[in-house]
């Protein structure tokens, strides 16, 4: 994450803590907290989710998103979306009125127009910084000098491309917890490519037997390693939440060279945040305490 996007970072992390509080506050579900949470960073173009995200190798914006509720196991998911501003509301739908758990593409945009979620035109989800940042990610990789390789890896020099998937973890009132990850994935991906964000278990999960956890960074390697529940399998085992964190950032790096975050909250409320980036944004709040930041130390 450049300097100049840390201040637009923390603002729209802690505006997403914020809505996803309210809920929490009325009595609301750790379901509808992740969810209303994650609806402000996909409306908010500093992030990889909804509008603003990365452009994938054809100029299109193309998204997926998971939602998960720790009580019941239900999920919903989409992948390769293209014409939803929010596709974890699709995600929501998917998991409170259906019996299928995964949507893509086209059946997923059928399926929330059948729902009463409004579809959009691709180009409503492009800005002009996006448009720009293929083009040039692509002109190097033409001249050679992009490797295509790990965006997350932790460059010498500062970087000026931030990769920011949105996630958001929840536990309410009545001892639930819930998870939801919302991506438009990473800069210059194959059209149908899929990440990690919205497959259960990788970017996202949630089990009140464990803990619900989101995570950002190269999906493929996270995919591989089904990182998210790899976590709250930890937890599970009577680990904490934050040691399970930094132990999935060490396991992801040692395993597969991998770098990302993770968010990951257990039903008892001990919660954990790492990253092996140089920076992730976190905003987190208890009846007690609220912070934020972009990096977590270990
Ligand atoms: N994990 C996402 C993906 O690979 C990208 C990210 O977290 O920023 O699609």
């Amino acid at each position: 994450m450049p300097d100049g996007m840390v201040d637009a970072h923390i603002l729209g992390v802690t505006n997403a803590m914020a809505a996803g509080w309210s809920v929490l506050e009325r009595g609301g579900s750790a379901l509808d907290a992740v969810e209303e949470a994650v609806v402000i960073m996909e409306d908010d173009e500093t992030f990889d989710a909804g509008r603003g995200s990365f452009l994938n190798r054809d100029g299109r914006v193309q998204l997926d998103a998971l939602i998960m509720d720790g009580g019941t196991l239900r999920a919903g998911g989409v992948g390769c979306v293209e014409h939803l501003r929010n596709p974890v509301r699709a995600a929501r739908k998917i998991l409170s009125e259906s019996p299928h758990v995964y949507f893509v593409g086209e059946g997923a945009e059928t399926f929330a127009a059948q729902h009463g979620i409004p579809l959009c035109r691709n180009e409503d989800l492009i800005i002009p910084r996006e448009m720009e940042r293929l083009r040039e990610y692509q002109s190097a990789q033409s001249d050679s000098k992009g490797d295509g390789n790990d965006l997350f890896a932790p460059v010498a020099d500062d970087p000026t491309i931030s990769h920011d998937t949105v996630g958001a973890v929840a536990l309410d009132r009545n001892g639930n917890i819930a998870a939801a990850t919302s991506t438009g994935g990473t800069l210059n991906k194959a059209p149908g490519r899929l990440g990690d964000s919205s497959l259960i278990g990788c970017g996202c999960y949630a089990d009140n037997l464990s803990a619900a956890a989101s995570t950002t960074g190269w999906g493929e390697p996270i995919m591989k390693l089904v990182l998210a529940k790899w976590t709250a399998d930890r937890i599970a085992a009577g680990n904490l939440p934050e040691w399970s964190a930094h132990e999935a950032m060490n396991y992801l790096k040692q395993r597969v060279n991998g770098h990302g975050g993770i968010i990951v909250l257990s039903p008892d409320g001990h919660f954990g945040i790492a990253h092996n980036t140089p920076r992730m944004a976190w905003a987190y709040k208890t009846v007690k305490k609220e912070e934020a930041g972009v990096v977590r130390e270990g």
